[in-house]
Order: C-alpha cells, then structure tokens, then sequence
C-alpha cells in the first residue's frame, strides 16, 4: 500500500470496494446489448431499468426523466446546447439569452462561451461577493426578454460554496408565472399572442459537488435540469446523468442509435449504469453521519490553515464539508502542491492545469485574488479521511511553509 495520503475528494473519489464487486458481477454476467430484443438483451434491460429507477428515486425524479451519459462534461453540454439548438428550430430569428455565474465549471463555461462566440447566444455572467456566493437579485435584474436558460453550478467545486439553488428555481418559478398570466392577459384582450415552451425561463445546475452532501430533490430545487457524476461518490469513471424535467425541449447534440430517447446515442455502459445507482444508494444512507463526520473535520482542518496563515476562501457556513480551499500570501501554489506530493500528500491547486499549461483559476479570480498576492490550494476530504491524517498534513504543511 502506498503512504500517500490522498486529499483530493474533489477531483475524483476512489472507487467503493462494493462497487467495485457490483461492476465485475454485472459486467460478467449481462454481457447483452441492453437494445438488443433477446434474452441477453432483455436482461440487460431489465438491470438497466433497474438503475434508472434507483437514480430516478434518488433525485425524486421520474423513471423516464433520467439520461444516463459518459460523464457530467457530457451531461452540461447536452443541457446547454440541447435547450439552444431546440430554441433555434423552433425561434429562428431570435437570438436566445443566457444567464450564467463567473464561477461556473470548464464544462458549463466553455459551453456557454462557444455558444456566445457563434453569435448562437447572448450571456450574462453574473458576479459573485467575496464569499463566492451568487445573489438571487442579480440573477432577476439579469433577465431579458429572450431569457431561455439559466445556468448556475450548486456547490463550487474549487471553494465548495453552495449556491441558492431553490431560491433561484422559486425566482425563475414565479417569473414563469408572472409572464403566462401577462400573455394570458393580453390574450383575453382580444391580442394575437400565444404562450409555449419556448416562452419561459428553463433552469439548470451542475450538482456534481453537491450531490454526497446537499438536498438535491429536483423538485424542491425548482430545477429543470440536473447534472451529475458518479466518479464524485465512489462510483465508476466515465459515467453521469442528466435529469431533464418531463416538457423540457432539448435537441439531440449527438447522432447515431436511438437510445435515451435519441438524447445520447450509444451503448449502454451497464456495469457503470449499475455502480453509480449503487453508488448513490449508499451516498442516500451514509449522507447525514458522514455530513457531521466531514463538518467536525473540516472545521479543525479550517482552524488550523488560519493559524498557518492561511485566508480560507469561500463562505463560513454555506459551503459543503469536503472542501477547504486555502490562499497562502507569497506562495506559489504550484511549487506548494509539489512539495507536499513528494512529502506524501494529493491536494490540487486553485489553478486549472489544461495540458501542461497552468493558467490562473477564474474562481479565485472572480473572488478578486490574484495568483501574484496568494498561491491558493484546496484540500479535499472524504470517506477515508480521518483526523490523524489531517494533524499530519497540516503539521507537514506548516514545515514546509516556515522553511520557504
Ligand atoms: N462539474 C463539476 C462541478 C466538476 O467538479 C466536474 C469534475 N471536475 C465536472 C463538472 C466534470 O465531470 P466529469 O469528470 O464527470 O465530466
């Protein structure tokens, strides 16, 4: 066994040994297409079915409401451009609104600033105060006329702020409301107008990080949309799901078979299907103990960065236990993460490293830090992590500070 410890819950979480037992067994033995009309396929079916209800059950969703994916990447990028290209054929001629956060994942951002670079959307990035928290105000004040979609992440997965999803889902609720009883009113006027799903405000969050520790029964949140992934709770790499609300209008982004309603052609990847069902059943009965578990550590751990010098980002009390991202004065980050790797110690850096080019987080610079004042890293719990392991990486990190 290696002598790392690993402290990068967010980035990906190890497979749970249950799970892992889950995918060989279902693997070996529903060797089937799930498609295919035979006995294998039917069986296959059949465990399919299986999970989709779990999943479904999970989000207090229906059956027929869950899209299973390769991934949350996937997921945001269906929600995104499925709901734009279906506005597209059906509103030629109007160029459709978006309403955005500054701190939202590549996933949703790169998506979204495409969109825009096309000429195919309009977008308006709404800021976040210095806690990293979005306020519900600024999303109303952002609406157009053409607003179509908003979308704003749950929990940050940098500073693992929660944003006020259910608050945003009750603003967008009712401006729904306020605008069918406007066209309903004009209608009754003797006016020419007509109300569809083409003339509301659809609402989606990316709650990948929020999943293991938020509420995210889709329709106490108000959302329409909802993105996950199981390689966030100790399910399998390289599978996620998307919620769509039954009369959501989404186009097909990707073309081949008609699986999933022909929203994600493809095989199905049943053994994945299958450990991320089981995977969110566990996260269902272990949430609240490990919730408190988390909460106590994540407070010593915050506690203690503060008495290393440390500026700990992000809102004291709206944010999940698993995340303590931590900006030190006059560090550099990058060197920081090193050191403690080769110390022994997996924390990430609040800097986005695409391919060998390490460019400076847009989330800590929405918080108005620069990388030249504070090198920021974040430290990530999880199941395994315990208090000894964290005394040690703080002491071990304390060392390495004071010797700079
Ligand atoms: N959204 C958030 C908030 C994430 O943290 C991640 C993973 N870093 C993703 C989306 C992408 O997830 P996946 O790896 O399943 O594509």
């Amino acid at each position: 066994m290696s002598k790392h410890t690993y402290l990068d819950y967010a980035a990906t979480t190890p497979l749970d040994a249950r799970i892992g037992k889950e995918l060989m067994r279902v693997a070996k033995k529903y060797s089937g297409n799930a498609s295919s009309v035979h006995r294998f396929g039917r069986e296959a079916a059949h465990i399919l079915d299986r999970s989709r209800q779990t999943v479904a059950d999970f989000f207090g969703a229906q059956f027929n409401e869950i899209i299973f994916t390769s991934g949350a990447t996937e997921s945001n990028n269906l929600a995104i451009t499925g709901l734009v290209s279906a506005f597209e054929k059906k509103r030629p001629s109007v160029i459709p609104h978006i309403v955005t956060s500054v701190i939202e994942h590549s996933s949703v951002k790169e998506v979204i600033d495409q969109l825009e670079s096309a000429g195919r959307v309009r977008v308006t990035r709404v800021e976040v105060d210095q806690s990293g928290i979005v306020s519900v105000d600024a999303i109303a004040q952002a609406f157009t006329e053409h607003t179509i979609l908003v979308s704003v992440m749950y929990v940050n997965n940098e500073i693992g702020t929660i944003q006020p999803i259910r608050d945003i889902g009750k603003l967008i609720k009712k401006t729904n409301e306020q605008k069918e009883s406007e066209i309903l009113k004009k209608k009754s006027a003797g006016e020419k107008v007509s109300f569809g799903s083409f003339d509301i405000i659809y609402f989606h969050t990316d709650a990948v990080q929020a999943i293991q520790y938020c509420d995210s029964e889709v329709l106490r949140l108000h959302v329409d949309m909802l993105t996950a992934s199981a390689h966030k709770c100790y399910g399998p790499k390289g599978v996620g799901v998307l919620y769509v609300r039954e009369g959501t209008p989404l186009a097909q982004v990707l073309y081949g078979g008609g699986q999933e309603g022909s929203l994600r052609p493809g095989t199905y990847n049943l053994p994945a299907i299958a450990g991320f069902a089981q995977a969110l059943q566990v996260v269902e009965l272990s949430r609240e103990k490990e919730v408190k578990r988390l909460t106590q550590l994540q407070s010593w751990l915050i506690e203690e960065m503060k008495q290393h010098g440390g500026n700990v980002l992000g809102d004291a009390q709206q944010r999940t236990p698993h995340i303590v991202s931590v900006g030190f004065e006059g560090v550099d980050a990058e060197m920081l993460a090193l050191q403690l790797d080769q110390a022994g110690y997996a924390i990430s850096t609040g800097s986005a490293c695409a391919s060998g080019a390490i460019e400076e987080s847009h989330v800590v610079r929405a918080l108005g830090i620069s990388s030249s004042q504070m090198g920021v890293i974040r430290i990530s719990l999880g199941r395994t992590t315990s208090l000894r392991e964290l005394h040690r990486f703080a002491s071990t990190l304390k060392s390495l500070l004071v010797r700079r």
